[in-house]
């Protein structure tokens, strides 16, 4: 949305943002995602302009129809109550105003009626894979799946995921560079997507969780480094942040520990030495970068909290030293409880993962939800994160039945997803909420979704950036 041309005089001002917007939700009405949203909208008609006799001007008017949504219940992300008869004023990109009551809308305003539905600020997934989608031949696609077909699988993953509600997400890794491209085709209105802020390639070390060669036959391995996310020693540490920085990359994705889906024996034990994180970490700031590390075992979990991390993704065998230190720290958790109960099931069916894999999801997916639910009771602080692309991508906010499920209220779980989303993004003045001069990324549901929580998988209404999605 922006800027257009009226010409006065000679025509009525062009409606072209709404029209715009009209064509996008058409498009979605034909995959039956948006149950004929466009009843919701009303463009109001434009008042004609005169001009005196030769007083005709071509300007470039910032003339920007705004946008009144009656929301029957609001919650604006940070308020720990919702709100009731709401009008959210949105002027381009950004809420201008929030106002009690229904205003009316005037001349040239786009009219969306939500006066039966909960609005909510879009939400953030803290942990996704774009770049790819789990599944037994996932380990041999490397070879016959190049990156141009990854990438445009990417675009179909990046738009389940929008339609889902999630209007951004934090991509915590991937390979060839994929969510990085995505990334700025979305920006750029190429393709339908969410905001992406992206680690591109993890950083592990030799045989760790994210060394892209485990598991091939000598032949094949190589010796990766930097470039390719894997380090030994602090300089080279300091190289592949350095390397990342130059990949375009928003932030730093460590695998501190052994992880699930890796072809490597263990999940748990700690991949990096102290000086190595000492290195990542402080190199990371150097360029701006937050930390987010994956980490199932205690030891590896609480080197990488030392070292300063921002977050610790699975947290699998988080003990209370750990959350201690979490707590002492500042340091978040990103639970993904959805990849454990996935991996879980997977486990149970022989074949579906190679056997040196398997022991471990049998192990490791079933005690995800309880520390959250540990963690979550001691004072860790959550953000939403579900590890898609082990689980199917648009079917991130089966997290938050789960988080529900262990004791978490349905508002802290919402507010997981949006402000503590957007603060360990480090983006909290732009979105996560519902407020004056943030950016209107919105969702809406029929009904209330703190009396039931699933709602949020049938997200009814997207908009992204003052623009509807869905
Ligand atoms: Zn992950």
């Amino acid at each position: 949305m922006g800027k257009f041309q009226a010409l006065i005089g000679i025509a009525s001002l062009s409606p072209y943002p709404t029209l715009e917007r009209r064509r996008a939700i058409d498009s979605t009405d034909k995959s039956g995602c948006a149950a004929g949203l466009s009843r919701y909208i009303t463009q109001m008609q434009f008042r004609p302009l005169f001009l005196a006799l030769g007083a005709v001007l071509a300007v470039t008017a910032t003339a920007q129809a705004r946008t009144l949504i009656h929301a029957g219940t609001l919650i604006d992300g940070v308020r720990a109550e919702s709100q009731k008869n709401v009008t959210i004023v949105v002027d381009g990109e950004r809420v201008v105003e929030v106002v009690s009551g229904f205003q009316a809308a005037g001349a040239g305003d786009t009219l969306i009626d939500l006066k039966t539905s909960t609005v909510m600020p879009g939400l953030m997934d803290m942990h996704t894979h774009l770049s790819s989608e789990f599944s037994p031949q996932s380990y041999s696609e490397r070879f016959y799946v190049n990156t141009p077909e990854a990438t445009l699988r990417a675009a179909m993953f990046a738009k389940k995921t929008l339609m889902a509600g999630f209007t951004t997400v934090r991509d915590l890794g991937d390979s060839g560079g994929i969510t990085v491209g995505l990334r700025e085709a979305i920006k750029k209105g190429w393709v339908q997507g969410p905001r992406i802020y992206t680690a591109g390639k993890s950083i592990a070390t030799t045989g760790g969780h994210a060394d892209p060669t485990n598991g091939l036959v000598p032949k094949y391995q190589g010796d990766p480094g930097p470039s390719e996310g894997v380090v030994n020693g602090p300089d080279e540490a300091r190289k592949a942040v350095r390397q990342r920085y130059k990949d375009g990359s928003d932030l730093i994705k460590i695998t501190a520990t052994g992880g699930v889906l890796s072809l490597a024996s263990s999940a748990e034990n700690p991949q990096f030495t102290d000086a190595e994180l000492k290195a990542i970490v402080e190199t990371a700031r150097d360029y701006g970068f937050r930390v987010a590390a994956h980490a199932h075992g205690a030891e590896g979990m609480k080197r990488a909290i030392r070292a300063g991390v921002n977050s610790i993704e699975h947290g699998t065998f988080m003990d209370d030293e750990a959350m201690d230190l979490m707590i002492k720290n500042g340091t978040w958790y990103v639970p993904t409880i959805i990849a454990g109960k996935w991996v879980t099931e997977k486990a149970k069916i022989d074949g579906f993962f190679p056997t040196i894999v398997r022991p471990k999801a049998a192990a490791v997916g079933p005690k995800i939800q309880a520390t959250f639910a540990k963690a979550y009771k001691a004072g860790v602080k959550v953000a939403f994160g579900t590890d898609t692309g082990v689980s199917a991508h648009g079917d991130n906010a089966k997290e938050f039945a789960y988080m529900v499920e262990a004791g978490m209220p349905p508002m802290a779980a919402i507010q997981s997803a949006t402000i503590s989303a957007a603060t360990l993004l480090g983006v909290e003045k732009d979105f996560g909420s519902v407020e004056k001069g943030k950016f209107a990324d919105l969702v809406a549901v029929d009904g209330d979704p703190l009396k039931d929580i699933t709602l949020l998988q049938k997200i009814a209404f997207v908009m992204k950036g003052g623009a509807v999605q869905k």
